[in-house]
């Protein structure tokens, strides 16, 4: 990997922002430099390398200049003798809660392997990282940079920690990237990961990916060829790109067709980029009738994004020499979104997305559906540093875990643990219709407030003018935000006590048990 340079960064940052700013960014760098003079990492290369490779990492996912300015700075606190009063001293107060909250993570992780199976011990450090994050999704962003350049090195690294810092990428920053719509990022750090934790499976699927490549790329040629002419026919702006499955996902999906390389059609798929939204449903339907769609791999993923908020057109087709193709069909916003996810939306600093996040749908000025969670990271973190208790199992479903989409009768989206349950959804649409809710119709039909919700469903809450909550709801929530308002409204109408939630939870398990 190349070596990083301050010319590197100030070449890079001079196209991209103001000029003041870039003074800045060389000042953070000179202090940076200073700082860490004489520290090598374990590559040999001077330490400096290591910040300014995140920075760049940084500039090129288009984060605002804080952001970056905070990369550059981010071991000083942790790793030198600078501190952090200096740092808000000469870079202000922004830039000093970032380095703040990307040295709080460094410290909570070093308790921290396996966010599923990690012990109670550690569960302080969790704490660190939530409150450190949840202020502002930034601090998350820069730590994947770092884990991202972390990654690239880590051949310097012995080998028993090469295998717990590729374990923890996979299982802790893999998702959090895919959980942010950072899809680049996420096959980045998987591809890494997989090829230490399983370097002779890799090599293997790897040479088997070459030769399946190596045959149909020609052919795929032809494809292509004869695609660009249709498409140039029908006088459209577009571009083709081939995009080749990565090892992981390859791997991942051989695991579920029984390994048989046969049955999966998208080693290599073809990507059409187009102006808008409606040239893409016109491009669908071009290649519908130039060859033969396999029906049951048409996905909307524009009418219906993916719970992360990709979105494109997928279809798989086959071509009269008996070829099957997959054609994937987005818009640049859309392919900027699958690359680079929520970083895509920080242009530069437009709108820093820290604070005051709310649950609109996209375009209303809030967070789009699929970044709900940061909303409720937030919250979870805000309730953390006021002391509450709040146990891990209950973290890991709420930040961890697989998410659905369900809808509001008016075509709201609300973004839901897997799992999740009707009143789940009721206390996130709104704390009083929680309380109040009487029954739930599920796309047309009366659900069972113990059945739970699917990805897709659209979800009416039925309510009562007199609130409804009673105690054994506390069994038909898994999300903590309804956990918590639930409590409330119990205690307000008297049926458990104000008594600390550990203390209710070995009282219920009592009584249960009795
Ligand atoms: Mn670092």
């Amino acid at each position: 990997m190349h070596t990083m340079h301050k010319s590197d960064i100030m070449t890079f940052a001079t196209s991209v922002y103001e000029e003041n700013q870039v003074l800045e960014l060389e000042h953070a760098i000179d202090y940076a430099t200073k700082h860490h003079h004489g520290q090598k990492r374990k590559s040999g290369a001077a330490y400096i390398t290591h910040p300014l490779s995140v920075a760049y990492s940084l500039i090129d996912w288009g984060m605002d200049v804080d952001t970056v300015l905070a990369g550059v700075l981010h071991d000083t606190v942790e790793d030198t003798d600078a501190t952090l009063e200096e740092i808000e001293n000469l870079f202000g107060r922004d830039v000093a809660f970032l380095v703040d909250g990307v040295t709080k993570v460094s410290q909570a992780r070093s308790g921290m392997r396996d966010l599923s199976s990690y012990l109670p011990q550690t569960k302080d450090n969790l704490s660190k990282l939530l409150i450190a994050v949840g202020q502002d999704v930034r601090v998350i962003i820069i730590k994947l940079a770092d884990r991202l350049h972390n990654m690239s090195t880590l051949q310097y690294m012995p080998a028993d920690k090469q295998l717990k810092i590729a374990r923890e990428t996979l299982e802790v920053f893999a998702p959090m990237a895919d959980r942010l719509g950072m899809g680049r990022v996420r096959m980045e750090m998987e591809e890494l990961a997989f090829s230490y934790l399983d370097p002779q499976e890799f090599k293997h699927l790897q040479s088997m990916m070459r030769k399946r490549l190596g045959r149909s790329t020609r052919k795929l040629g032809t494809v292509r060829t004869e695609v660009e002419k249709e498409l140039t026919k029908h006088s459209f702006d577009f571009e083709v790109n081939g995009r080749v499955k990565s090892i992981y996902s390859l791997y991942k999906k051989l695991k579920k067709v029984d390994g048989n390389i046969d049955d999966i059609y998208d080693l290599m798929a073809l990507r059409i980029i187009v102006d808008n939204k409606e040239d893409c449903y016109r491009v669908l339907g071009i290649l519908h009738s130039m060859y033969q769609p396999m029906l049951a791999r048409i996905k909307d993923y524009i009418a219906v994004p993916k719970p992360n908020g990709y979105q494109s057109l997928h279809t798989t087709v086959i071509t009269p020499s008996k070829q099957i193709v997959e054609f994937q069909i987005r818009t640049q916003e859309m392919h900027d979104y699958a690359e680079r996810g929520l970083a895509a939306s920080f242009h530069y600093h437009e709108h820093k997305a820290t604070k005051n996040y709310t649950k609109n749908k996209r375009g209303n000025g809030g967070l789009p559906a699929e970044l709900q969670w940061i909303t409720q990271m937030q919250e979870v973190a805000a309730r953390l540093r006021e002391g509450e208790d709040i146990s891990e199992s209950q973290l890991n479903i709420d930040l961890f875990g697989n998410r659905i989409f369900v809808y509001s009768p008016k075509g709201d989206i609300y973004n839901l643990p897997e799992g999740a349950y009707p009143l789940d959804f009721a206390y996130l649409v709104h704390s009083d219709i929680g309380k109040h809710a009487y029954s739930f119709r599920v796309n047309g039909n009366i659900n069972a407030f113990d059945k739970p919700l699917q990805n897709g469903d659209v979800v009416e809450v039925v309510t009562r003018k007199l609130p409804q909550a009673k105690k054994a709801w506390l069994e038909l929530v898994v999300t903590s935000h309804a956990k918590s308002k639930l409590r409330g409204h119990l205690k307000q109408l008297g049926l458990i006590e104000g008594i600390s939630h550990a203390a209710a939870i070995i009282r219920d398990k009592a009584s249960r048990r009795n």
